[in-house]
């Protein structure tokens, strides 16, 4: 088995982006928008903020207040869309329930959104054009390419068919040329299908959902989840223990995807600093 190292993997690409912008003649800049006080969204800035900052991108965070407005968020993204400084704008997920998230994230000029959340990036990923595509999926190609795994030609079976990450990831895996099957909570025979996997994603958000039983010796196996247990231990969606013994290489949590998708945000905001 094969250890899928997502941080040291990730350590490199941020190197390699680090490298690229003391080259360029200007200095990206990546705007956060942060609405609320989720705690959890706090420190996904700060840590998204922190490798900017590494890597060379100028970040500002704006951090607004749970009942702001539509119309001030608005406003602010407005100002941040005609900004030449700013190359990348990120509204952290979840916004407060008073505000309508797609408004929001259409708000964002697609020349900016580095998270590919724009309707316009979404269909430029549907008809794989170049755009900005989600960082997470984007990760999880970028792990497999880096260990060297054969996409074109496998059967790849993601589980889980949300917009940020499972239906992007099996969009992604297709225009490498794999055979994609999506498997969500109203599939049959779930673990039939996953034992058919040469690559099978899980972006479910069951801890420990996957077991060995599901996957088929030989298999790579990409795990996306991050959830807590009641002790607040750290674990995927996989049962990693387990499912490691079978498979001919896996990621572990953490470690694994989560320090790729912020690689993968640097990659979006510098790419677009370059695309001017
Ligand atoms: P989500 O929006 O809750 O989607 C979960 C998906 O899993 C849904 O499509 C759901 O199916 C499916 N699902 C739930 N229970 C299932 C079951 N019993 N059998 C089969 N499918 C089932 O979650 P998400 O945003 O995609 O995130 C998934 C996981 O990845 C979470 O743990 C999240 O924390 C993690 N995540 C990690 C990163 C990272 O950087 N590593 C980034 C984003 C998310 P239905 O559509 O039928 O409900």
């Amino acid at each position: 088995m094969r250890l899928i190292d997502g941080k040291e993997i990730a350590l490199k690409i941020r190197a390699d982006i680090k490298q690229e912008i003391a080259a360029l003649k200007i200095r990206p800049g990546l705007a956060a928008i942060l609405v609320g006080e989720n705690p959890a969204s706090k420190v996904y800035v700060r840590n998204k903020r922190k490798a900017c900052e590494e890597a060379g991108i100028v970040s500002s965070e704006h951090a607004l207040p749970e009942h702001t407005s539509e119309a001030d968020l608005l406003s602010l993204i407005d100002k941040l869309n005609n900004d030449p400084a700013i190359h990348g704008i990120l509204v952290q997920l979840p916004l407060p329930k008073s505000l309508n998230e797609r408004k929001v994230l259409d708000a964002v000029t697609p020349e900016k959104d580095i998270d590919g959340f724009h309707y316009m990036n979404v269909g430029k990923l549907v008809a794989n054009e170049n755009g900005f595509y989600p960082c997470t999926p984007l990760g999880v190609i970028a792990l497999l390419k880096a260990m060297e795994v054969t996409i074109a030609g496998s059967h790849a079976v993601v589980v889980g068919r949300s917009n940020i990450v499972g239906k992007p990831m099996a969009l992604l895996l297709l225009h490498e040329n794999a055979t994609v099957t999506i498997c969500h909570s109203k599939t049959k025979n779930l673990p039939e299908i996953c034992r058919q996997a040469d690559i099978l994603v899980a972006a479910i958000g069951k801890a420990k959902f996957v077991t060995a039983d599901m996957v088929k010796e030989g298999a790579v196996v990409i795990d996306v989840g991050i959830n807590r247990t009641e002790a607040g231990k750290l674990v995927g969606d996989v049962d990693f223990e387990a499912v490691s013994e079978k498979t001919f290489a896996i990621t572990p949590v953490p470690g694994g995807v989560g320090p790729m998708t912020i690689a993968m945000l640097l990659k979006n905001t510098l790419q677009s600093a370059k695309n001017g």
